[in-house]
């Protein structure tokens, strides 16, 4: 089928049948389309929109362009949980070595950064060797010696959506619900897996805003999972303001170290809590724990124990990094910066921090991508110094944007400064878990 056909198709409004998906998919793998193809049909498909059954037979095509990993020899419930995109959002590399040392074979296949959000490989790739390209054996080896895998799409696992996210970033085209659920499912349902836990977001960080419709996300991947014979669960989570005190690639790293040491401050409290519930309902989930307050439990202890950390210690070695953050987290921060602080203007009680604001000017500095191929400044990035609800007095600092020059702070410096709202009363805290589906 030629590509210019069905791009005519989708552009005109109609829907693309089963034929017509799987050729596009392939396309994509087998290089037959191009790049400008591959954008201008997802544009047409972001404008007229797909159709229930567009959904499933997209997310079976880009499942189905890869392999299905088989961990059945692992003697272990296996168990992931993905976010559909934060800010500051890093709970992966916590909720992967808690539920691992909860007795969890965790294999999560993960993502780069994407529009104004982060990604789980560019943050790991800020440990020095740390390597998240690995094959299927790599992997299945990799979780039998610390329980849990951190990797990227290979040639054989999900390969279409390797492809397709980067291009979608770079066309402004990821906010849409039935591209959001092929590009997770087909990458979690190649996992192989018995439970999948999706952290929705919402709010102003989060692709989808409003939380009708990130609820309308939620049920939608869950049935997607529930489909394709996975226990799939989810939580809508707050995205209105940055999640836990960092924002950045090597200062996220730097506070998942410091959690799982034990070592957290007040503004990473978010973080830990989020990463505490995500776990405790994986655990559920797999008939691991009884309850939730069974989970949160076994979850705790495995931080406290210090296995957790033994465990992330182990796989940061294991994939080529530099076990030795896990004694001494500052040697993440060892790359020069600038810093420039963000002060108060006004004093009273802060009663936001747009996320997306602060996703965006990371992204700017050069945490995050503009083009597909642009390399990532791991270093750079914010620190929240404090979060919404907290009292301020007018010039204290509110944050800091640490990048690589004056001019690049002095030109987020505003942006910046307009992300905090302050007002004269004590604001109401959203809830951190909205909604659990
Ligand atoms: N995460 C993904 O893996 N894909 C998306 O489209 C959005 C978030």
């Amino acid at each position: 089928m030629r590509p210019q056909h069905i791009i005519e198709r989708k552009r005109d409004g109609r829907a693309l049948s089963t034929s017509e998906m799987e050729s596009f998919v392939s396309g994509i793998v087998d290089g037959r389309w191009a790049d400008y193809q591959i954008s201008a049909l997802v544009m047409a498909m972001f404008i007229n929109g797909l159709t229930r059954a567009e959904q499933t037979s997209i997310t079976r095509a880009m499942l189905e362009s890869g392999t299905i990993m088989d961990l059945s020899d692992i003697d272990a419930p296996k168990a992931d949980k993905h976010s559909t995109g934060g800010v500051g959002d890093k709970t992966s590399l916590l909720v992967a070595p808690i539920a691992a040392a909860c007795g969890l074979a965790v294999p999560m296949i993960s993502g780069r950064a994407l529009g104004h959000t982060g990604g789980t490989l560019d943050k790991l790739e800020s440990i020095a060797g740390y390597n998240v390209k690995l094959s299927f054996p790599k992997i299945k080896a990799v979780i039998r010696a610390c329980g849990f895998a951190l990797a990227g799409q290979t040639r054989s696992i999900a390969p279409a959506d390797g492809k397709l996210y980067a291009l979608r970033d770079a066309t402004a085209t990821v906010p849409y619900i039935p591209l959001i659920v092929a590009s997770i499912m087909s990458k979690k349902l190649a996992e192989g897996l018995d439970a999948l836990t999706l952290d929705v977001k919402t709010g102003k960080g989060a692709f989808i805003k409003s939380l009708p419709e990130s609820k309308k996300l939620a049920h939608a991947l869950c049935e997607t999972g529930r489909k394709f014979g996975v226990n799939t669960g989810a939580l809508v989570t707050d995205m209105s303001e940055p999640l836990g005190k960092f924002v950045g690639n090597s200062l996220e790293v730097f506070e998942c170290v410091s959690i799982l040491r034990g070592e957290s401050d007040s503004q990473m409290d978010q973080t830990l809590a989020l990463s505490i519930e995500l776990t405790s309902t994986m655990l559920v989930q797999c008939g691991v724990a009884s309850s939730l307050a069974d989970g949160r439990k076994l979850s705790k202890n495995a931080l406290n124990s210090g296995e957790a950390v033994e465990r992330f210690r182990k796989n940061v070695e294991l994939q080529g990094g530099d076990p030795r953050i896990c004694d001494d987290p500052t040697r993440l921060l060892k790359t020069r910066t600038v810093s420039g602080a963000i002060s108060a203007k006004a004093s009273g009680y802060i009663s936001g921090i747009d996320a997306y604001a602060v996703g965006s000017a990371v992204c700017y500095v050069g945490g995050g991508r503009v083009k597909a191929e642009d390399k990532i400044d791991h270093s750079v990035g914010f620190e929240s110094r404090l979060k919404v609800g907290d009292r301020v007095d007018a010039g204290e600092t509110l944050g800091i944007v640490h990048c690589r020059s004056r001019s690049q702070a002095a030109a987020v410096s505003e942006k910046l400064h307009a992300a905090y709202k302050i007002s004269g009363e004590k604001p109401r805290i959203s809830k951190l878990v909205r909604a659990r589906i």
